[in-house]
């Protein structure tokens, strides 16, 4: 349920609304927005909140419209804004986050941290765990990875994105991450989505390859409902009965996702294409049907990549890109970031 306040009520009306509704057995969340203050009660139903309606400064009750609760408009109007060092996302401007799909040498991801700086862009992405398919993959640099991840950062002033694929490992991920992913194959781990939603690293939650809007926007919850607000959503595609791509990016997901919920959605061309000659359309795509950044991948020598070098852009290609994504980005209003 969702406990409205008149824009007329004052500090104690609201301190007598959460004791009443404590006094009740139900846990009150406040949420002070801009344009209103309201309690989420996500313990109670309608009947056992009924008086509630009656106290001073209360404007209405009423249920919550999604599943979600933390993740939902109707619980924050206004669009949550993650902050990251000096950067803004899921505010007005436009992110694009870009780097190599797995950290492999210093020499590869400082190569990488410098085209994305020289190409304007403004998150480094790297995995260092990868959570392969086949067991016989490259499982990355792990550890190594993380402190490679670091001394790019620190040679650039890009902060850094990286995947954390276990619960008992988010402490030592959070040490080197500005945010942390969650993958698609673990949006679904709820041990690792509390143990995220502890952590005070802001967290990208991948949509499953398999998994609904409702199942994405439930697991944000787990991450909110543990306390991290800090949440961006990516779309990365999801697998269909078409191959002629490695999956299909679901593009309404954009629009449907930035109705349903206040959090910022991130858009993945690489692991939705798979194939680096349609990831530029899919790019230019997630900009205009208004996403709030992207997430890329590029490497020195895609041929040579130890992990998805078929997707990868080259450093010429991200140029390019950044280009267009200026124009496309600023023509639907949220230019990129400068
Ligand atoms: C990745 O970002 O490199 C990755 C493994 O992505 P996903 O979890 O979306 O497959
Ligand atoms: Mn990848």
């Amino acid at each position: 349920m969702i406990i409205e306040m008149r824009p007329d009520s004052t500090l104690a009306d609201l301190g007598r609304v959460i004791s009443f509704v404590e006094n009740l057995g139900f846990t009150p969340r406040p949420h002070h927005g801009a344009e209103r203050t309201v309690i989420g009660v996500m313990d109670a139903a309608e009947p056992d909140l009924a008086p509630v309606a009656e106290l001073a400064g209360v404007a209405r009750i009423s249920p919550l419209q999604s599943k979600g609760k933390l993740v939902s408009r109707d619980f924050r109007t206004e669009p949550t804004v993650v902050k990251v060092g000096r950067l803004r996302i899921g505010g007005p401007r436009f992110v694009v986050m870009a780097g190599p799909c797995a950290v492999e040498s210093e020499e590869q991801l400082l190569a990488t941290a410098k085209a994305v700086v020289s190409s304007g862009g403004h998150v480094l992405r790297g995995g260092a765990y990868k959570p392969r398919t086949s067991p016989y993959s490259f499982q990355g640099l792990k550890e190594e990875g993380l402190r490679l991840l670091a001394l790019a950062r620190e040679k650039t002033d890009l902060p850094i994105i990286t995947e954390v694929v276990a619960p008992d490992l988010v402490p030592l991920v959070s040490r080197y991450a500005d945010i942390l992913q969650i993958g698609a194959r673990n949006m679904q781990n709820y041990a690792l989505l509390e143990a995220v939603g502890k952590a005070r690293t802001p967290v990208m939650l991948k949509r499953g390859l398999m998994s609904t809007i409702d199942e994405l926007l439930l697991a944000a919850e787990y991450i909110m409902s543990n306390g991290n607000e800090q949440v961006l959503l990516c779309e990365r595609g999801i697998r269909t009965f078409e191959t002629a791509t490695r999956n299909t990016l679901d593009i309404s997901a954009v629009p449907v996702l930035h109705e349903r919920t206040h959090l910022p959605i991130i858009v993945d061309p690489s692991h939705a294409a798979g194939l680096v000659q349609y990831v530029p359309a899919m790019a230019l795509a997630a900009a205009a049907a208004g996403a709030d950044g992207i997430i890329i991948e590029t490497h020195p020598d895609p041929a040579k990549a130890l992990s998805d070098g078929p997707q990868a852009l080259t450093f010429p290609m991200l140029n390019d890109l950044m280009k267009q994504l200026g124009t496309i980005a600023a023509a639907v209003g949220k230019p990129l970031v400068t």
